[in-house]
C-alpha cells in the first residue's frame, strides 16, 4: 500500500505515520527525518539543507524530489511505503506522479489530517523534541509557508478524487482508529 500522509506542521503525521508503519507493516519514509539525521551526520547533504531547516524554508525540489526517488529504489519500499512530509509543493506532487508512472505504479490513498491552526502551534510549542525550527517565529513562518506553497498540494490530489479527510482532533488512538476506517475503505 502506497500513502501519503499530509497535513500541516504539527497535525501529528510523524506519530500517525509511526502507528500506520507498525499495524500495517508498511515503512514511513520521512523527508524531514531524513534531513535531521543528514544535518546530525553533518553530511554534504546535511550542510546543504542546515540553515534552510532551521529557518523554517522549504528545501528545493530538486534537492527532495532526487533524495525521494533514490530511497524509494531501495528493496524496504518495494511493497508500498508512508510518505511523511511529502510531497510538501505542487511541483514535487507533479514530479512524484511521474515517478509513479514510470515504475507503473499508483497511490493507495491520501490521509489529509485536519487541526486547527490554534491547536497546530500549541502542540508544536509543547511537544519539547528539541527541534531548532519548534519556536514561535518559526512555527509562524512553517505555517504561512503550509499555507502559500503546501496547501496547494491538497486541492491536486483532491481533483484526483483521492484525499480521505481525517479529524486530527483528539488522542492519538482516537485518531488513528480513523485513519484505519479511511484505510479501509480504500
Ligand atoms: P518536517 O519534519 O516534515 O516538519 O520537516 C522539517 C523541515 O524539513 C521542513 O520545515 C523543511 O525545511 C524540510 N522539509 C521536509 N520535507 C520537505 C519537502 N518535501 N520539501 C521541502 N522541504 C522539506
Amino acid at each position: 500500500m502506497k500513502i501519503i500522509l499530509f497535513g500541516p506542521p504539527g497535525a501529528g503525521k510523524g506519530t500517525q505515520a509511526k502507528k500506520i508503519e507498525t499495524k500495517y507493516n508498511i515503512p514511513q519514509l520521512s523527508t524531514g527525518e531524513m534531513f535531521r539525521a543528514a544535518i546530525r551526520n553533518q553530511s554534504p547533504l546535511g550542510v546543504k539543507v542546515k540553515t534552510i531547516l532551521d529557518q523554517g524554508r522549504l528545501v528545493p525540489d530538486e534537492t527532495v524530489v532526487d533524495l525521494v526517488a533514490e530511497a524509494l529504489d531501495r528493496p524496504e519500499y518495494s511493497e508500498g511505503y508512508i510518505l511523511d512530509g511529502f510531497p510538501r509543493t505542487v511541483p514535487q506532487a507533479e514530479a512524484f506522479d511521474s515517478l509513479l508512472e514510470k515504475k507503473g505504479a499508483s497511490l493507495d490513498a491520501f490521509l489529509m489530517l485536519k487541526v486547527s491552526e490554534a491547536e497546530l502551534v500549541n502542540r508544536i510549542l509543547s511537544r519539547g523534541e528539541g527541534r531548532s525550527d519548534d519556536n514561535p517565529e518559526k512555527v509562524k513562518i512553517r505555517l504561512d509557508v503550509y499555507n502559500k506553497e503546501t496547501a496547494p498540494v491538497l486541492a491536486y490530489y483532491d481533483k484526483k478524487g483521492l484525499v480521505s479527510y481525517i479529524d486530527g482532533f483528539g488522542t492519538i488512538d482516537e485518531i488513528f482508529s480513523r485513519i484505519e476506517k479511511a484505510l479501509g475503505k480504500s
